[in-house]
């Protein structure tokens, strides 16, 4: 007999008589393939790339399980199949690929997880009016290969671009490595289609803008699973770039780069790709350049007479901030690595408790609030490392990514919940936003009460009224107390 599997966060689960008769009528609807309660089926969709998880898996437990896991092929089987769930109220969260950063898979009251996967079409490209409609679980790279080979590029390479979907990025508002130029996930969707709680389907209008009242389905974006599920989108696309040009610069302390970025954005200048890297990561990421200086690298693409200019301003700004010119050899290094992230996985199986964690400042608080999320970090116990870099960067300010590795002496979660409490009231306390794109799920919810004031309320309306029942996503998006996970 195989032991029961230990769940740490569970907090409830529907009679499995009712699971298995949701079952018997999914399989009814999307074919009996299409629906399993195997348990590698409910281990490899019930968790994310959470560092927790990592932790508790690797003391052979989970966060929790679901019961069932469905895999539809098109809206109307995802509208059949929510609105079956609805009747029963068994809670039901969507799954991309789970590459989330905060537990937002985590089926913390078992039910069923929506696994996006076999909707993977890409149902038109409009070569004319620039815009891809495409089904919500479409892997990442392989949706921009699809359009590289028309001659296009959808302008989004999140890290995890190997390991995540459209519709999860949708559902985050994820921001890719060039999204100076392009935009985050919520500046590149035209509209979205979507299914709610009950079932009913909806789609935005592929119109550019529109004054038409509220765009009800731009409400999906950022919802994380908590009204419905993304089913599809259409998002903007650009034709291949003409020309890229790499630059590296360095600077003698992070305010003069700050300012030097400030001012390119300020010139109207769009690079897609701004990252400045304080003295630590430089020193990790590009070993041959003094780890006392601070790396920016940028990567201008676009039309050849537009980066040429671009090129000529950003050059003005920068040296004229005191940095020095190191070449294009450090942008190409970090074009090779963009995607690897085998370090942390080494730590990981070292005992390390390691974490990134991403808020918005402004110009104004861009380095105060590093300053005081990194004494946070250092100042938990057991802490070895904690570094930062700008990255996507607009007019009004730039996401600050702070990356923190520790080796605790007490218990790691502990440690874990000590590091964020610093660094939340750090951020809040210098006016940033709690995060910039890694989401919410289940673990920032703790500081979404701070982070909305009286806004939280309108959300939990807005969530009472597209799903009563609150079958979708439970636990999610700080809307209610999860008991087992406080601060
Ligand atoms: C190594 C690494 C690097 C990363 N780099 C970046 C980065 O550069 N930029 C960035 O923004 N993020 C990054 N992330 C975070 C993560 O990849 C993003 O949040 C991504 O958008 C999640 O996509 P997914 O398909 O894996 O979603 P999942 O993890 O499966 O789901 C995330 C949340 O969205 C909900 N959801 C998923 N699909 C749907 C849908 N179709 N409809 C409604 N809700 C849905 C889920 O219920 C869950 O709440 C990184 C993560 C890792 C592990």
């Amino acid at each position: 007999m195989t032991e029961p599997i230990r769940t740490i966060l569970q907090e409830s689960r529907p009679d499995q008589a009712v699971i298995d008769r949701y079952a018997r009528a999914a399989a009814g609807l999307i074919g009996a393939e299409n629906v399993s309660a195997n348990h590698v089926d409910l281990l490899s969709t019930c968790r994310d790339y959470w560092p927790v998880n990592s932790i508790w898996m690797l003391e052979g437990a989970v966060p929790a399980l679901p019961q069932l896991v469905v895999w539809p092929q098109s809206t109307e089987e995802v509208s059949q199949l929510l609105a079956l769930a609805n009747e029963q109220r068994i809670p039901v969260v969507p799954y991309g690929e789970g590459s989330g950063a905060l537990g937002g898979v985590i089926p913390l009251r078992g039910g069923v997880m929506i696994d996006l996967k076999r909707m993977n079409k890409l149902r038109s490209l409009d070569q004319k009016n620039l815009l891809v409609t495409v089904e919500a679980g479409v892997n990442g790279e392989l949706y921009e290969e699809h359009l590289n080979r028309a001659g296009y590029t959808g302008g989004h390479f999140p890290q995890s671009l190997r390991c995540s979907t459209v519709g999860g990025w949708l559902a985050c508002r994820a921001a890719g490595q060039f999204s100076t130029r392009y935009g985050k996930i919520e500046d590149i969707a035209v509209s979205t289609e979507a299914v709610l709680a009950d079932g009913t389907i909806f789609r935005g209008r592929r119109v550019p803008r529109s004054s038409t009242g509220p765009r009800v389905d731009r409400l999906m974006i950022g919802s994380e699973g908590i009204f419905g599920v993304i089913t599809a989108a259409t998002l903007r696309v650009w034709p291949l770039p003409e020309k890229r040009h790499l630059a590296s610069y360095t600077f003698e302390n992070l305010d003069d780069g700050l300012e030097a970025i400030r001012l390119v954005m300020r010139s109207g200048a769009r690079p897609a790709v701004v990252r400045l890297y304080d003295a630590v990561e430089t020193g990790n990421h590009f070993p041959e350049l003094s780890d006392q200086r601070c790396a920016l690298i940028l990567l201008i693409e676009g039309a050849r007479t537009i980066v040429d200019a671009e090129q000529e301003v950003i050059a003005e700004h920068v040296l004229a901030n005191g940095a020095e010119e190191s070449g294009s050899k450090y942008v190409e290094h970090w074009l090779e690595t963009r995607f690897n992230i085998s370090a942390a996985s080494r730590l990981l199986q070292k005992g390390a408790v390691l974490d990134t964690i991403e808020v918005t400042t402004n110009w104004h608080n861009a380095l105060s609030t590093y300053l005081a999320m990194q004494e946070a970090l250092k100042g938990v116990e057991g802490t070895i490392m904690a570094s930062g870099h700008w990255s996507h960067v607009y007019p009004e300010g730039a996401a600050l990514y702070m990356t923190v590795v520790g080796f605790p002496a007490e218990d790691k979660i502990t440690y874990y919940k000590k590091l964020w409490q610093g660094a939340m009231d750090a951020s809040l306390a210098e006016g940033a936003a709690i995060s910039h794109h890694h989401g919410i799920g289940l673990h920032r919810g703790l500081w979404m009460a701070e982070e909305h004031g009286k806004g939280l309320e309108v959300l939990r309306r807005i969530k009472g009224a597209l799903d009563p029942h609150g079958i979708m996503n439970p636990g999610k998006l700080g809307l209610e107390e999860v008991a087992k996970w406080q601060k």
